[in-house]
């Protein structure tokens, strides 16, 4: 494809991961340290726990090899390569439990569109079920400790010695999530009843118990975490004063809001404000990341607190900004070249289209915006160009208010496109005065009298016949003829 996506190589520059990757034991392996999450609801659904770091390997994407679980895709919005794919697979059902395995992920995955930001950004997913046998049902150490069950990816709770924490492993449940047209977050529901799930923060992968009562619920909690990179905000389980580093989650920090605002640090831009729908007011509530004192939360309760409740608005901004790290605003455009000699071709882009607003369209012609076109079509007829090579762009960004970031927005939630028109023939008007009039005949005629190539404006090409004529009359009669 000749259409150079500027913004988007712009994007890749800065989405390169900081990870460290180290050695595994397998040498053939290369593994990076993931902080693997579990949380779990107490009293009044006030959630606890915790991470683990571990190694997990390192995602090699088209290198792994594919599983050959049927695969359903329940929800279709559009290509892979342009939708946040998400994948479930299971564990611990065997063929008998399959009917069983369908049904705990249409529930999760029913709930999960009925959850903000999830809800407006619904066309932007496709989700996908594998299913995946495996010989015993249900999942180790379950109900309790000692419990050993074959199974394909080899779930279980006890991971790492804490109860809630279910572990999956990453290469059998990626494997068996590839035979998936896409896998951009992976998601392993257990066989099991028994509350528990893990976010792994940094392999787009989450686990669930799909037949707990909570399920739905913690996996959008988990799904903060491995596709949002969300913190905890409850207290529980670290030091009771935290006094480390600044934090590197979009939703925790050490500093509280004169700070925030006076450093223009974190979510400065929202202190204050109440948005419909979320947990509000924006401002820092002291106690996040599993610390009483030294650490702050953007509103008083979240869904990165408490299940029930939905998100605030830094932790929406940051999930959105990762969807549009996975999805152009750009879905589609035409043509796919950038070869333009003809006087009434057109350029079309669609945008994607997210519930409830539409992203907004304009255009330039060597980086000056042109007036008035905000359509996904732009007819070059109507620009009246005369012969010569322009570089047309047309640009698609989304304005939503729940983003604030500006600059986020412009590298991560706008694309533009850039073609190189060029003009052969001049257009009805010919002299370039803004009118089309008696002058423009004039110069068809004086270049029509002496042959000249900017009076052949139809074929047969090199002569000077009545088809030309037409074509100026048609040109001069009308814009786009
Ligand atoms: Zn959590």
């Amino acid at each position: 494809m000749l259409i150079r996506d500027l913004s988007a190589i712009a994007a890749g520059v800065l989405c390169l991961p900081a990870l460290a990757q180290h050695a595994h034991h397998d040498p053939d392996q290369v593994t990076i340290a993931d902080r693997v999450h579990y949380c779990q609801p107490g009293a009044e659904g006030q959630l606890r726990g915790g991470y683990v770091m571990m190694d997990v390997p390192v995602d090699d994407g088209g290198a792994i090899a594919r599983g050959s679980g049927a695969v359903t895709t329940i929800l279709d919005n559009g290509p892979a390569d342009n939708r946040i794919d998400l994948t479930f697979v299971g564990d611990g059902y065997t063929a008998a439990n399959m009917g069983l395995y369908h049904a705990h992920v249409q529930n999760q995955y029913a709930d999960f569109f009925g959850f903000e930001p999830f809800a407006t950004y619904q066309p932007y997913f496709n989700v996908h079920r594998v299913d995946v046998v495996s010989n015993d049902s249900g999942v180790d150490n379950d109900p309790g400790q000692g419990v050993s069950r074959d199974t394909a990816l080899d779930m279980g709770f006890w991971c790492g010695g804490t109860e809630r924490l279910l572990c999956v492993s990453v290469n059998k449940a990626r494997n068996e999530a590839s035979a998936a047209p896409g896998r951009d977050q992976v998601i392993a529901v257990a066989n099991s009843t028994k509350y528990g799930g893990a976010g792994y923060t940094s392999s787009n992968l989450a686990t669930t118990s799909g037949g707990n009562a909570s399920a739905s619920q913690v996996y959008i909690h988990e799904l903060g975490h491995s596709l949002g990179n969300l913190a905890d905000e409850y207290t529980y389980g670290g030091p009771t004063t935290y006094t480390g580093p600044e934090f590197p989650d979009p939703n925790a920090s050490i500093f509280d809001s004169a700070d925030q605002v006076a450093l223009q640090l974190k979510w400065h831009r929202w202190m204050g404000e109440s948005i419909a729908g979320f947990d509000n007011p924006v401002s820092t509530y002291e106690g996040c990341r599993y610390s009483v004192n030294g650490a702050y939360r953007p509103s008083a309760n979240s869904m990165m607190r408490n299940l029930g409740r939905p998100f605030n608005m830094p932790s929406v901004e940051a999930l959105i900004l990762e969807f549009y790290r996975i999805v152009s605003p750009i879905d589609s455009a035409s043509p796919t070249d950038i070869a333009y000699t003809e006087h009434d071709d057109q350029i079309s882009v669609v945008p994607m289209s997210p519930i409830g607003h539409t992203l907004d369209v304009s255009w330039s012609i060597d980086g000056e915006p042109i007036a008035g076109q905000t359509g996904q079509t732009l007819r070059l007829c109507e620009l009246q160009l005369q012969p010569g090579t322009y570089l047309i762009e047309p640009e698609v960004i989304d304005n939503t208010p729940w983003v604030r970031d500006e600059s986020a927005r412009q590298v991560f939630m706008r694309r533009s496109l850039t073609y190189l028109v060029s003009i052969s023939t001049p257009p009805g008007d010919r002299t370039g005065d803004g009118v089309r009039d008696f002058s423009d005949v004039l110069d068809f005629l004086e270049d029509f009298a002496s042959a000249h190539s900017s009076a052949d404006l139809a074929p047969p090409q090199g002569e000077f016949d009545f088809s030309d004529v037409l074509e100026f009359l048609t040109r001069f009669g009308a814009p786009c003829g």
